[in-house]
């Protein structure tokens, strides 16, 4: 075999830094996706990323890196589900999302569950949280939005995370759900439509 080319050498090198930390556990991520089956074949046959969403990680991953607030990166665990929190201080929970096209001019529903989920992990780790905030950052064109989130009520969002916590730990595949908004780039397509 000859020696690699600098093209892969920097593939190779961005890939391993993306798999760095791999989840162990549950974590808020795999329970707040729109669709449970894709967050158990994470769990089940590991993470599958092509080229293009590998780049789109680690650059997401170099912008998450500066702290903002006085807690950052801040791993907590309530019930068995992981969570790490990406900025928190006196009461404001801020999360990063970087997006590659337009900013959003609402924060998605499957992000507003995740942050319900967070806010209620730090709650319960006595981190109360009086503001949700999500800092949007466009790789594109470098435009910042920032956009607040209204949570539930927090009885209802803990019961609708342990459900889903039981139907991603259950024995059966979680059912499908193509209203994912991420289903069309699924890595997992293949096992996802030839599997029961
Ligand atoms: S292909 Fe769509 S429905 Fe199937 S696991 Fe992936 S996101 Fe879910």
């Amino acid at each position: 075999m000859g020696r690699m080319k600098p093209v892969e050498r920097f593939y190779q090198a961005i890939a391993k830094s993306v798999i760095e930390k791999p989840k162990k556990g549950i974590h808020v991520s795999h329970i707040a996706r729109d669709c449970l089956r894709h967050s158990y074949y994470e769990k089940h046959l590991g993470v599958f990323l092509t080229p293009y969403t590998i780049l789109n990680f680690w650059r997401g991953q170099r912008l998450h890196e500066p702290p903002i607030l006085q807690k950052h990166e801040l791993e907590l665990e309530w019930n068995g589900i992981h969570a790490t929190i990406d900025e928190y201080e006196n009461g404001l929970l801020l999360d990063k999302k970087t997006v590659v096209g337009d900013l959003p001019k609402e924060v998605p529903p499957e992000t507003a569950r995740q942050l319900e989920y967070y806010s209620v992990i730090l709650t319960r780790n006595r981190y109360p949280v009086k503001e949700i905030q999500v800092l949007y950052i466009s790789l594109r064109d470098n435009k910042l939005q920032f956009l607040t989130i209204k949570p539930r009520s927090r009885k209802q969002v803990e019961k609708e995370m342990l459900a889903r916590k039981k139907i991603l730990l259950g024995k059966g595949i979680p059912d499908r759900n193509p209203n994912d908004q991420y289903c069309l780039n699924c890595a997992y397509g293949l096992q996802c439509f030839t599997m029961t």
